[in-house]
């Protein structure tokens, strides 16, 4: 195969820089280099795909044509880079924002967890958990003792330590664990309470829910999110002056800092952002140039489905519910259209998080096993006829954050100056999720202009902790 080494043309002394994945991480670079200094970089994006997006995407079902969301995608309140990212491009508006969640629990009536607006956070969340009508007083003061230890360790301190037994440790009984602290971190962190890492969880318990008023209030798109992230959001960055090209795999960055395409051309950069997941860097980066990559790609991942339900009649009004001690966890309502009856029926999605035991079970006896949760908890769902289905498993979702994943998570510097890394997976002190994505980019921003000429770059601080939370919660 003849190699094309293409120079590509620099009209002043602007640098190039190539990013390689059109993930959120990759775009979220792309806009923030190309925001902040784009009469300092040529910016282009290479993304194998046909469409932008990555995880964050969408696909059209064969039978019924509509286009739905591999797995439905929510922000919280707390993740202000991702928002942030949106606001700059005029796309805030294209989320739904609730500020109250309802769980559904097989034997108790149904609670809705409301934190208050009026008393200082954390203490916000005081009436949101005695109104889970499901644990008793006795659940309820393990929990608040277990939470205000948790306040009082800073991340710092938690070392390598695992969730569980720390939680055990803390006086939680099995109960405790699977109502109620296994619910908010599988869903959270996608991955189950025996191997996640006892810093994620107080991540989870601290940033998503008490250290500020909203951090909790959950953001759901108004559209698919091929549409929002593939279209409107990689249309605004477009605009900003970056190249955007789909359909480009990339097979190799090379030590001559060029990147090598499938299709044999090169191409030369001063700067290469590699934006891939963690799975696929160790194969694309020089050898040698990052540390651990080898234990990174071996690194387990969590699986998460989506069960995709299309019903003759509307089986419940709510946009959205959690569903406890169940194998559906939660359950969102058709989210982008006014009128949720398209032609092929009432949509709604039910999502299951480290869905390693459920994606075992053959298709049809999980959805049945669904169908029989779903018809206990809402009542308009016993008529309904189901009419369309489809479960969609990605077995790579996201990584597993162990305490060994923790470890090996690298900083987007990389031993090369020319060569940064970008990914949910860098060390951005998130789990899995958009908001660590959309830092992750911006770190890899903040390493190009810190490698180029020593500029600097911040990543968008958290909500405000106001007094009380700053003397209660340890940073
Ligand atoms: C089922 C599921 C549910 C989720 N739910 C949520 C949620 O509710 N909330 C939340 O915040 N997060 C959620 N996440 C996680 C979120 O989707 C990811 O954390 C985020 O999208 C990761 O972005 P990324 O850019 O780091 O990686 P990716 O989205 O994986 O992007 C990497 C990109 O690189 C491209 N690429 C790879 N190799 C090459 C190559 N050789 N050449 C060119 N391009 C390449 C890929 O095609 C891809 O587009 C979920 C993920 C899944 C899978």
């Amino acid at each position: 195969m003849n190699a094309v080494t293409c120079k590509v043309k620099t009209t002043n002394s602007k640098k190039r820089v190539l990013i390689v994945g059109g993930g959120l991480a990759g775009l979220a670079t792309a806009e923030c280099l190309a925001r902040n200094y784009s009469d300092r970089f040529d910016i282009s994006l290479l993304e194998a795909k046909r469409k932008t997006g990555g995880r964050a995407g969408s696909f059209q079902e064969s039978k019924t044509g509509v286009t739905v969301d591999y797995c439905q995608h929510v922000a919280m309140g707390c993740c202000t880079n991702f928002l942030g990212l949106l606001e700059r491009q005029g796309l805030g508006g294209q989320l739904h924002r609730y500020t109250c969640l309802k769980f559904f629990h097989p034997e108790f009536p149904v609670s809705t967890f409301t934190p208050s607006r009026w008393l200082p956070a954390p203490f916000h969340l005081m009436p949101a958990l005695s109104n889970l009508r499901y644990l008793n007083r006795s659940q309820r003061r393990q929990i608040k003792h277990a939470l205000f230890r948790l306040f009082r360790t800073s991340s710092d301190e938690l070392g390598d330590l695992l969730a569980e037994p720390w939680l055990k440790a803390h006086g939680q009984d099995r109960a405790t664990i699977g109502d109620f602290w296994s619910v908010i971190v599988v869903s959270a962190l996608g991955e189950s309470i025996d191997r996640v890492s006892l810093a994620a969880v107080r991540k989870v318990f601290v940033d998503g829910f008490a250290a500020a008023h909203n951090a909790s209030d959950v953001l759901v798109p108004k559209l698919p999110l091929a549409d929002l992230i593939g279209g409107h959001l990689t249309a605004a960055i477009e605009q900003l002056g970056v190249e955007v090209k789909t359909g480009q795999v990339v097979r190799q960055i090379s030590a001559e800092k060029s990147i090598a395409l499938a299709d044999g051309r090169l191409l030369a950069a001063d700067h290469v952002v590699s934006a891939v997941p963690w799975h696929a860097v160790n194969h694309l980066v020089p050898p040698d140039t990052v540390e651990k990559l080898e234990a990174l790609a071996a690194a387990p991942a969590s699986p998460i489905s989506g069960l995709h339900l299309w019903f003759d009649r509307q089986i419940t009004e709510l946009p959205h519910a959690v569903l406890v001690g169940t194998v559906a966890q939660w359950v969102f309502r058709q989210p982008w259209e006014e009128d949720d009856r398209s032609s092929a029926g009432f949509y709604y999605q039910v999502v299951i998080s480290a869905s390693q035991s459920a994606r075992c079970l053959p298709r049809q006896e999980l959805i049945e096993i669904v169908l029989r949760e779903l018809r206990n908890a809402f009542p308009q769902a016993k008529n309904a006829k189901l009419v369309q289905s489809k479960v969609v498993t990605d077995p790579q979702s996201v990584f597993s954050i162990t305490p060994e994943f923790e470890a090996l998570r690298p900083p987007s510097r990389t031993g090369l100056p020319w060569l940064h890394l970008a990914g949910d997976w860098v060390a951005t002190g998130w789990p899995a999720t958009m908001e660590s994505a959309v830092i992750s980019g911006r770190m890899a921003a903040a390493s190009v202009v810190q490698s180029e000429f020593g500029g600097n770059l911040e990543v968008e601080a958290g909500l405000p902790r106001r007094w009380l939370a700053r003397c209660l919660i340890k940073p």
